[in-house]
Parts: structure tokens; sequence; C-alpha cells
């Protein structure tokens, strides 16, 4: 059982699928791991601590060669893994809808393309869930990156100076990433509100010494849907939800926004107008800049200013944590394999719930409900 490591190419794509640490213990269920050569460099792994571990290192068609299990934080181009065999299993976040055309060619050259983001939301796959190790980060890196856009303090400081008053931080969407940027901007100091469409987010707001702000009085608001994520909502429940945010938002300091709904684009949730209320020198981090955005304006991987307001849309916010969210990715994926394998076979086999759910080609074909649709 072979399994290699590549170098990601995207665009500011910093992790790796596999540190030293998640090395080894493929070597104890007695796994070889080939790890493409400067593959953890930017996430501050250097070859030579892989090796340290027991894994070889090379180029692609080196760690390709005879390969049974790829591992990779994003899907690879198509086109760079030729000698791969046909069976091979890839295993990385595959962006399965925004990368339909990919998804199509691993088909085609006869892999078994498991997508992790499509991972279950029930208990024994907690440890296994890409998007919620790296959101987490997301959530945490928002907020120190609005507080270094911010030209001001986040504490309220008492000095002989006078006083700074603490900034007000308003978090729109609190799923794994708006908790982390509500529990990082309260120890920062700042004072926090939040808001979401699922009811049940306001006793985690309220526990986390925030403030819920939440549209009540409207006819279908608990935006609970399959899986615990959120449900489009209806034109009622948006026109008051814009009215409370625009009420609100024009007296915050600071906003970040982190909403999405699976398979769709991102909510909008912050208008230009809106944006114009809001005092010279505020800042706002669109966390889902990537999926359309929740803030008119937001230009992927720019900082803009619009109306004196800073609005941030970095690209791919986990990898700016690249050692750490490269350490939380690969245990995923080796809890993943590792839950799954099979001593005497020495590979890991899927059972039908998981394998079901991940698997999206298999046997040259397509093979996931949600993209035969
Ligand atoms: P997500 O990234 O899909 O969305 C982020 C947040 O945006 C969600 O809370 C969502 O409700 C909210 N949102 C969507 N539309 C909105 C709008 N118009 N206005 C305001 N907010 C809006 O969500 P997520 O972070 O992946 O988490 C969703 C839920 O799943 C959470 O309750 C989380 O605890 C749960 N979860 C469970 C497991 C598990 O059991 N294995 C794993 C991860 C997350």
């Amino acid at each position: 059982m072979k399994i290699a490591v590549l170098k990601e190419a995207a665009i500011a794509e910093r992790r790796v699928a596999a540190t030293p640490e998640t090395v080894k213990k493929f070597i104890n269920l007695k796994a070889s791991v080939a790890v493409e050569s400067e593959a953890g460099l930017a996430a501050s792994y250097a070859d030579a601590a892989f090796r340290e571990a027991g894994a070889t290192t090379g180029t692609r068609a080196d760690v390709l060669a005879d390969a049974d299990i790829v591992l990779a934080v994003q899907g690879p181009d198509p086109d760079s893994l030729a000698g791969l065999k046909p069976g091979a299993w890839l295993v990385a976040g595959l962006n399965p809808f925004g990368e339909r055309a990919r998804i199509d060619r691993y088909a085609a050259l006869g892999l078994e393309a498991l997508a992790m983001e499509f991972m279950p939301r029930i208990t024994r796959a907690q440890s296994m869930d890409i998007l919620s190790s790296q959101s987490n980060l997301a959530g945490y890196k928002a907020v120190l990156d609005a507080a270094a856009e911010y030209d001001r303090a986040f504490p309220m400081m008492m000095t002989a100076a006078g006083t700074v008053s603490a900034a007000k931080v308003f978090v729109m969407g609190v799923g794994v990433a708006g908790l982390q940027a509500i529990a990082t901007a309260r120890r920062l100091g700042a004072q926090v509100s939040a808001t979401d469409v699922r009811s049940a987010t306001k006793e985690q707001i309220l526990s986390l010494g925030a403030k819920p702000i939440f549209v009540e009085n409207v006819a279908g608001i608990e935006g609970e849907g399959s899986g615990g994520y959120a449900t489009e909502m209806s034109d009622a429940y948006k026109a008051a939800q814009a009215e409370l945010v625009s009420a609100h938002i024009a007296k915050q300091d600071i906003v970040i926004t982190t909403a999405l709904i699976p398979g769709r684009a991102a909510p909008r949730l912050i208008s230009d107008a809106q944006v114009a209320t809001m005092r010279p020198g505020s800042v706002i981090v669109d966390l889902a800049v990537e999926q359309g955005g929740n803030v008119e304006g937001s230009v992927v991987g720019e900082i803009v200013e619009r109306h004196g307001v800073k609005i941030v849309g970095h690209r791919n916010v986990p990898s700016r944590l690249a050692a750490d969210s490269s350490a939380l990715f690969a245990r995923n994926l080796f809890n993943f394999l590792s839950a799954f394998w099979d001593k005497e076979a020495g590979k890991p086999v899927l059972d039908e719930e998981i394998g079901t759910a991940v698997r999206v080609t298999q046997g040259g074909k397509v093979v996931h409900e949600r993209l035969l649709s």
C-alpha cells in the first residue's frame, strides 16, 4: 500500500495533505509514504522532516508510480496525474460543484475520487471533517485580519492620556467559523454581537458572552436544513433581516461574515448602501468571498475600500495559517483512512454510509447522486 502526497499547485495554497506526524502513523499501519519534493515547504514542513518520519521524497512521477492512494488538499489538475494507475484513490477537498470538469476527468482516468467535503455530519465522522477543521482556523484568522486592517484597538483601554473605547464586532453566520470568530474577538476585548438564520445558534452566541441579534416573529425562522446546515430563507425573512442588520451595522466597527448555504452561492447579507452607513475606518471581512460573497463589492484576493470602509476578501483563509491548517487537515485524512483500515487486506475498506457519501467517481464513472441530478 503506497500513499502519495502531492505538492499543491493552486494559487494561494500553502497547505499540505500530510505532515511528518501523519506519515509516521501511516507507516505504523504498514503503508509506505512518498511525498512530492517541497510539498510541505510553504507550511513549514521540510522534506527532511518527512524523510525522518519514514517517507521518501521525490518528483511527481516518482511519488505517483504504483501509488494506491493519493492525498492532496485541493483536487490536482488531471493532466498532472500521468502515471497514476487506474483504481487508485484520490482523497482531497475536490470542490465537486466548482470543479465539475475535473471530476469527469478523474472518472475517465479510472480513479476512485473521494471528496472530503462531502463527509457526512455524523458524530463518528467529526474527526474526519475538513470543513470544520479549516473553518475553525478561518474564523480565528478573520478576526486577526480585521484587527490588522483596523486603525484602532480592540479592547477598551483606560490610560493616563484618556480612554480608548472597545471595538464593536458583529459576526454574521454562526457556524464553525463564526463561533471561533466570536470567541477570538471576545478574547481580544471587543464588544461582540452575532446573527444567524438558525435559531439554535442563539444559545451558543450567549454562551460565548456575545449578544444575539435575531429576526423575531417572522414565519419559518428555524433556518435549519439537513445536517445542521442552513436553508434558503423566505422573502419576508430576508426583508426583516435586512432591516434589522441595517440598523445594527451602522453602529459596528468590524463585521465578519461567514454565511454559506451548501451547493448554492453565498447569501448576500450586506449591500453597498449598508456599507456606506458604517463609519470610515471600519473593516468588513468577507469569509464567503470565494463562494460569491456575503458583501456587495468584496473582491476575491483583495482588500478594497468603499465609502472609507475596508472590505477584506482574502483567498483561502485557512491557508494563511498553513502549519496548523495542514496539521488538522492531515489528521482529518488520517482519521478517515485509519478508521476503515482493514489490517488483513493492508488497505482501507469504506463502509456503505461514508463510502456513498464521499465517493464521487468509481469504475470510470461519476457515481455521486448530487453530481448526477
Ligand atoms: P456553513 O459554513 O455551511 O455556514 C456558516 C453559517 O452561516 C451557518 O451557521 C449558517 O446557518 C449561516 N447562514 C446561512 N445563511 C445565512 C443568512 N442568510 N444569514 C445569517 N447566517 C446565515 O456552516 P458550518 O460552519 O459548516 O456549520 C453548520 C452547523 O453544522 C453548525 O451547527 C455546526 O455545529 C454543525 N456541524 C456538525 C458537525 C458534525 O456533527 N460532524 C460537523 C461540523 C459542523
